[in-house]
């Protein structure tokens, strides 16, 4: 069965009297461990895709399906915890707590969700600093690493908790050419390395040639 399904979804933004129809029955299917990207022009419902998926919001019609369950059903609390355990997410400004080490932030989701020992804690962070190739930046802060690098400490952190699918809305937007093709490309090997499904969007054509499946968003529908 597949990891992700969307059943002719669609969602409605009302703001006062206007209606925007950020996405319209949309219909796909998204493979366990598949590197899958959305792309399409700003304002084509990217961030909108990715929330629904992600649980961070609801449709206003249709079903979303994610491992298993069905997230359009459930309530805020349920979709936390669902978030907490399933999903992992890495963010366009990095999102790393500036008063942490590196090695701190990827801690971090553990102490909050998961009641691992000290230890099993510990092996786990090494060994995703070894896997993002940032061993040796460890005890660094965020300001003393530059983008491509806080960005690695960014997937180490969406990891940590082994979700089964790692979110990145336009993961990126803020790197150079270099680094933002190398920072995908730490995520593919992560996947093949875990098995972790990659769902991420960008509007970057090197970027995208790098996705081994690109859903093209246009005016809220796929095209
Ligand atoms: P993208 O990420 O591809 O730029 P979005 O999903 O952010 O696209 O937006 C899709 C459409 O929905 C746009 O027209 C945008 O203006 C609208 N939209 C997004 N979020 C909201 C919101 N919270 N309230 C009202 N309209 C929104
Ligand atoms: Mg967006």
């Amino acid at each position: 069965m597949a990891l992700v399904q969307v059943e002719n979804v669609s969602k409605i933004y009302q703001t006062g009297e206007i209606e925007v129809a950020a996405l319209s029955n949309i219909n796909l299917s998204i493979d366990k461990a598949s590197f899958v990207t959305f792309v399409g022009p700003s304002g084509s419902g990217k961030t909108t895709m990715l929330n629904l998926i992600g649980c961070l919001d609801k449709p206003t019609r249709g079903k979303v399906i994610v491992n298993g369950k069905q997230v359009n059903a459930f309530n805020r609390k349920q979709r936390a915890g669902f978030r907490g355990f399933v999903l992992g997410f890495i963010f366009q400004s990095f999102n790393l707590f500036p008063v942490l080490t590196a090695y701190e932030n990827i801690e971090f989701p553990l102490v909050m969700i998961k009641n691992e020992s000290a230890s099993k804690r510990k092996d786990m962070i090494m060994s995703l600093l070894d896997s993002v190739g940032m061993q040796d930046q460890k005890d660094k802060f965020p300001d003393q690493l530059s983008g491509g690098q806080k960005q690695r400490v960014a997937v180490a952190r969406a990891l940590v908790t082994r979700p089964k699918l790692v979110m990145a809305d336009e993961p990126t937007a803020n790197l150079d050419k270099k680094s933002a093709v190398n920072v995908i490309r730490l995520m593919r090997e992560m996947r093949d390395k875990y098995d972790t499904t990659f769902i991420f969007s960008t509007h970057d054509p090197g970027v995208m040639e790098e996705a081994e499946v690109v859903h093209t968003l246009v005016d809220g529908k796929l095209v």
